[in-house]
């Protein structure tokens, strides 16, 4: 039997309604299902967090080539199917949560989670909050296969002078390496998203792409460079450092005041985050 008809057997025998605020959009294609697995890369080493289960596709193929799969699924309704569907398999644990309030690294630290991976078809509501608590939270993962929305990935993926470039690309940039693995058409789901997915893959770097010497200036840079992503940096800056002090640091980088957040380069958010750095301490 096809994934879609099994999907379909399934929903219809627990009488399962699926919840749109949710992002319930279940994966029937087996063709992308297998992208996403040998994207995941996984062995009989590896462990997986896999954030939104839904009835449990994606995570019984994984749990044949891992060692561990720990669960998280926010909708109560969704358990007892998981039980059934995922009942004989040892290596998997269901935990009925909220992804957004977990303590990762607590799961990481009670299940005994070694090399361990997030792979996810995400819900689509909450991806950028996901990501960012994963990166921010600096959960002990060494790499997220994630599904999202393709305009999402656009962004994490953008360059310099883009309307998709942003903070989410710097914070995912700085932490990451990232790949496109596939794109996603609506009809791959059931019921079908209005949007196309794409499958992309994060490598947490090990170093971080650029060094910076106070993290919380960087992203207070970025955060207010983007909030006002029209105006000019020592407009947009001026909530960061008096005037002065921060026309002396971009004429030190050679960084014209006129131009705009938008067309600084990481390298160039991080010199201007340790020349203020520096004048701070
Ligand atoms: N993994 C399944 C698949 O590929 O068919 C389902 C993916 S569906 C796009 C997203 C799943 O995430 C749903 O099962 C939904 O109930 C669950 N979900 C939504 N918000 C969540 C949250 N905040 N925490 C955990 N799970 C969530």
């Amino acid at each position: 039997m096809g994934l879609k008809s099994k999907t379909m057997e399934i929903v219809k025998y627990f009488e399962f309604k699926f919840n749109k605020n949710l992002g319930q959009n279940f994966l029937i294609d087996e063709n992308i299902l297998k992208k996403i697995i040998d994207a995941a890369e996984l062995d009989e080493n590896s462990t997986v967090i896999e954030i939104g289960p839904g009835i449990g596709t994606l995570t019984q193929e994984m749990a044949k080539r891992c060692k561990k799969v720990v669960a998280v699924e926010i909708d109560k309704n969704l358990i007892p199917i998981l039980e059934e569907t995922l009942g004989n398999f040892k290596n998997i644990k269901i935990i009925h949560s909220d992804a957004l309030k977990v303590d990762f690294n607590k799961i990481i630290k009670e299940e005994n989670l070694e090399n361990v991976k997030v792979v996810a078809n995400l819900p689509y509501y909450v991806t950028t909050p996901i990501i960012a608590k994963l990166l921010n939270e600096r959960v002990k993962i060494s790499s997220m296969i994630i599904m999202i929305q393709k305009e999402v990935a656009d962004r994490i993926l953008a360059k310099p002078n883009t309307d998709e470039y942003g903070t989410l690309s710097l914070l995912c940039q700085y932490h990451c390496d990232i790949k496109k693995i596939c794109k996603v058409s609506p009809n791959c789901f059931v019921p079908p998203p209005r949007v196309e997915s794409m499958v992309i893959r994060l490598d947490i770097r090990d170093q971080k792409r650029v060094e910076v010497l106070d993290e919380e200036l960087f992203f207070n840079i970025i955060k207010s460079a983007f909030n006002m992503r029209r105006k000019t940096l020592s407009n947009s800056l001026k909530s960061i450092a008096n005037e002065d002090i921060l026309l002396k640091a971009l004429e030190e980088l050679s960084i014209d005041p006129k131009r705009r957040g938008e067309t600084l380069s990481i390298e160039e958010f991080a010199k201007l985050s340790n020349i203020l750095s520096k004048q701070k301490s």
